[in-house]
């Protein structure tokens, strides 16, 4: 067999994707790899194909025990013989799955890096032949990546115990040049392969805004994307609870997910979504290395991040099949105070120095700046992602600054009208009282006092208070204006060059999201094979994902494929799914295609 004939046979797909055959063939030639791909890039592939070509055993090395439970599950649905080694199983399931190893059935062995220098688990690698040693998110092992596992650090002896050196191969998503050398060098990687591919995801949709109000502009959002499923992300426990109350009295279709969660309340939810029986999941960014959903339509970030890191690993959880998604990022109210204090209180790291502690809150200070400038940055987002990543590329046309979602306006006429008349109030006077006048308003107070005489009476009425507020408001925050503890308004410095110098000054617009949305699939026939794939996967105990991935059902629910040529034929549909689903899925279409006929003659 080769890799084509693996990858049609075993995972049921036509094509490696680009950059996948690049390392799969080094790795097959018994070369290092390092392979830097976006999330959903497909890099988990790039050594479950070698996997199945060598002789000996491949060596998985991953960081949560959830992500390695969902690949051993999937691999065995593909008939890829897989297990896992990790602490949440009994002995008796280990020692299971360590008698298989040993009988020579397995052809994965997915392990937790903690693991890997045990005396046990040393002891079962040198019974058998290792042939690859595949470290999958392998940025943890730098202190400068977002999820610095210091027990990564032990792969590279881990590596040297064996008579005969592995192939080694590491994936990151996540690897701007700092975190790359640091994987080649703390693993010791020896003239590796390297692949660095493309960060764009181009069915990511990317927008950024701050909403007055988050609950309803997250309502307003998960309302358009009813039907699909989706993760919203906030950056405490606490407000993944409240959230998670509030949209269930609201009616909408919810799970939740936090560390501060029992173990059975986290898988229970995490199945729940899994499996599609709850369309949304409110989470903490706990929630997500592990997760291999692939149809997961929408990621929407309720708070800010701490860096473009993690925004864009978790954005990036959005999308994986292929299909078009969204990635809405709300940013405001505390959010900035929330990361500078997660800054300053780190978790305590007994391994980092206090100069490396100095050097790390430096460097998540910048981090955290880059993150605010995204957000209000007048740049196409995919831009600014693509180049703080050290990619270059042309505005992307598909985010909320390119479609002029959010662009900026000219506000310095609204701006020098505004401080004249603060100026000319002395400081006396209220936000309430300043928007009066700038309207134009003869109330009594005004009157009595005669604020009605001064120069900018009425200098804004053909503006909506609301508006006049909304830039008072603005200019407050952006520390133009200052508000007392009596709400007394006064200038600060820099306003002069705007009043007086005729500084140009311009500020974020916003407008509301209003996307649509066609499809052209037999709507009625999908929803019969949703229905079918549920019952298979029931009956197999996997997520739905796993029996067909949503992209693939659509495919048949467009083909209609009435043989099982046809059927073999459509991208996800491998030769033990064919066998599997293939003759109850052909006849539910079959079913369908008379019933409509039957139909159109009554008509
Ligand atoms: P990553 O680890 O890079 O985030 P995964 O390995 O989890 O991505 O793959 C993401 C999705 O892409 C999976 O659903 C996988 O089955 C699919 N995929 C991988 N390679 C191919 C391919 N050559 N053709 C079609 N789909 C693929
Ligand atoms: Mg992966
Ligand atoms: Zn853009």
């Amino acid at each position: 067999m080769d890799k084509h004939e693996v990858l049609k046979k075993y995972f049921g797909y036509t094509e490696f994707r680009k950059g996948q055959l690049q390392l799969i063939d080094a790795v097959l030639s018994g070369r290092d790899a390092l392979g830097i791909m976006p999330t959903g890039a497909g890099k988990s592939l790039c050594y479950q194909v070698p996997a199945m070509l060598v002789s000996g055993v491949t060596v998985v090395i991953s960081p949560l025990i959830s992500l390695m439970k969902d690949q051993v599950s999937a691999l065995n649905q593909c008939n890829i013989p897989s297990v896992c080694i990790n602490t949440s199983m009994t002995a008796d399931e280990i020692g299971d799955a360590v008698k298989e190893i040993l009988r020579g059935r397995v052809k994965l062995v997915y392990v937790a890096p903690e693991r890997l220098m045990t005396p046990f688990f040393l002891s079962v690698c040198s019974k058998i032949k290792v042939d690859i040693i595949a470290v999958d998110e392998a940025h943890c092992v730098s202190q400068w990546g977002q999820d610095f596992r210091p027990s990564y650090l032990e792969v590279r002896d881990f590596i040297k115990t064996f008579p005969e050196r592995p192939a080694v191969c590491a994936f990151t998503a996540t690897a701007t040049p700092r975190v790359r050398e640091d994987i080649e060098r703390l693993l010791e990687l020896e003239n590796p392969e390297r692949l660095v591919t493309s960060f764009d995801r181009e069915n990511l949709y990317f927008e950024a805004l701050k909403p007055k109000d988050k609950r309803i502009a997250l309502k307003r959002y998960l309302d358009l994307y009813t039907g699909k499923s989706g993760i919203v992300y906030c950056s405490s426990r606490k407000c993944v609870d409240e959230l998670y109350e509030y949209l269930l009295s609201e009616g909408y279709s919810v799970t939740k997910y936090h560390a501060g969660m029992s173990k059975s309340e986290r898988v229970r939810n995490q199945e729940l979504f899994s499996y599609d029986e709850r369309e949304i999941i409110i989470a903490t960014n706990a929630f997500g290395m592990g997760i291999d959903k692939s149809n997961v339509g929408f990621v929407i970030h309720y708070n800010m991040p701490g860096d473009l890191e993690s925004y864009y690993q978790e954005a990036g959880r959005a999308g994986r099949d292929g299909r078009n998604a969204d990635c809405i990022l709300f940013y405001g109210g505390n959010d900035v105070r929330i990361q500078q204090f997660f800054i300053n209180n780190p978790e305590d790291n007994p391994e980092l120095s206090e100069k490396d502690k100095r050097n790390l809150r430096q460097l998540r200070l910048e981090k955290l700046s880059s993150m605010l400038a995204y957000c209000e940055g007048e740049i196409c987002l995919r831009k600014y992602i693509l180049s703080y990543f050290g990619q270059k590329s042309e505005n992307c046309g598909n985010c909320s600054v390119c479609t002029g979602l959010t662009s900026s306006i000219d506000v310095t006429e609204p701006a020098q009208k505004i401080f004249s008349c603060i100026v000319r109030l002395k400081g006396k006077e209220t936000k309430r009282t300043v928007c009066d006048v700038l309207k134009g308003k003869l109330t009594e107070d005004i009157e009595k006092r005669e604020l009605d005489k001064i120069k900018t009476f009425g200098a804004m009425s053909d503006t909506a208070e609301s508006i006049i507020e909304e830039h008072i408001d603005y200019f407050i925050e952006r520390g133009y204006i200052k508000a007392d503890e009596k709400n007394r308004l006064t200038l600060f410095e820099k306003s002069k060059a705007v009043l007086f110098e005729g500084r140009q000054l311009r500020r974020l617009r916003q407008r509301t999201a209003e996307k649509s949305e066609g499809h052209r699939t037999d709507v009625m026939l999908l929803i019969k094979l949703k229905k079918l794939r549920s019952q298979c996967a029931k009956k197999a105990s996997v997520p739905d994902f796993i029996v067909f991935t949503d992209a693939t059902l659509i495919s048949i629910a467009k083909i209609k494929p009435r043989t099982l040529d046809r059927f073999a034929k459509i991208p996800g549909v491998s030769l033990s799914k064919l066998e599997k689903y293939g003759v109850i899925f052909i006849r539910e279409i079959n079913k369908h295609c008379k019933e409509n006929i039957e139909k159109r003659k009554n008509n």
